[in-house]
């Protein structure tokens, strides 16, 4: 059994600026079904804005899903999302039952950060909206001083909304990332607590695909994805020895069945990939 986890958002969605192969999807939901491909999907996005997007780009359905930066895990059965509740029981344990909202107690006393709105939260997310002028290094050390006088332990995430122009912090328990999540459910799906480097794909976009990428599995960066990231991949790649592992897709491509060109962009990207590592046949 082979498996295609890939990200949702200008990846598999193509809401991005650059163009898409007509039908690709379509040819796309065929060679999954054909080739009896395992799907689960990686996002950022929360149960509403799957949902959302999963009927708005009349995605395939995936075995699981790994939402909110991986702070949930859905199973679909039966064409409808179930809460993972193992995973759940792994990010509370970390946290030791504690929640976002003791989380939200324990950092209220920094100024200057406001909470992000309820839907981008979670019991085991808090996040914040960080103004440009609060210098990162000061403010990450500031929320981890406050967490370890609690003896929490916690993933901290800082990263910049270049379009709104405001540093957004995620406050997540350990295992709370897309790779750690991902990790749970390929355990799940194989059985096995071995790796089965020879039977996964990964694909994505953006910078934060390339800890997702050069995991180990197989990793397409579809061709959409910017030259910084396509640069930063191969470098990355290239230092953990996994050039053989990483691919990038380069568009022009025919699918051998249909005789489809596909241009490398968006899910067009990941047929290519999947085709370059044996994934479909
Ligand atoms: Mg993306």
């Amino acid at each position: 059994m082979n498996v295609i986890a890939t990200d949702l958002d200008r990846t598999l969605i193509p809401n991005g600026s650059h163009r898409q192969t007509k039908n690709a999807m379509s040819l796309f939901k065929k060679l999954i079904k054909k080739n009896k491909t395992t799907l689960i999907f990686v996002t950022g996005r929360n149960e509403r804005l799957l949902r959302d997007g999963i009927a708005r780009y009349s995605l395939p359905t995936p075995k699981f899903a790994v939402a909110l930066v991986g702070t949930l895990v859905y199973k679909f059965e039966n064409g409808k999302l179930k809460e993972d509740a193992s995973w759940k029981a792994v990010l509370a344990k970390e946290w030791r039952n504690l929640t976002r909202k003791d989380i939200a107690r324990v950092l209220s006393g920094i100024k200057g950060i406001k909470q992000q709105e309820l839907s981008k939260l979670n019991d085991f997310k808090q996040s914040y909206y960080v103004p440009l002028s609060i210098k990162p290094s000061s403010l990450l050390s500031k929320v981890r001083a406050k967490l370890r006088a609690k003896k929490i332990k916690a993933t901290l995430i800082y990263s910049v909304d270049v379009n709104r122009k405001i540093g957004l912090l995620d406050v997540m328990p350990p295992s709370g990332n897309k790779q750690a999540a991902l990790e749970h459910v390929l355990k799940k799906i194989f059985k096995t607590q071995r790796k089965e480097k020879n039977k996964v794909m990964f694909a994505g976009d953006s910078g934060n695909d390339i800890h997702a990428l050069t995991s180990g599995y197989f990793g397409v960066l579809v061709k959409n994805a910017s030259p910084s990231v396509k640069e930063k991949l191969l470098e990355i790649a290239k230092k953990k020895k996994l050039k053989g592992r990483v691919y990038i897709a380069k568009g022009n491509f025919v699918e051998p069945h249909s005789g489809k060109l596909l241009n490398g962009n968006y899910v067009s990207g990941i047929i290519e990939g999947a085709y370059r590592f044996g994934i479909f046949k």
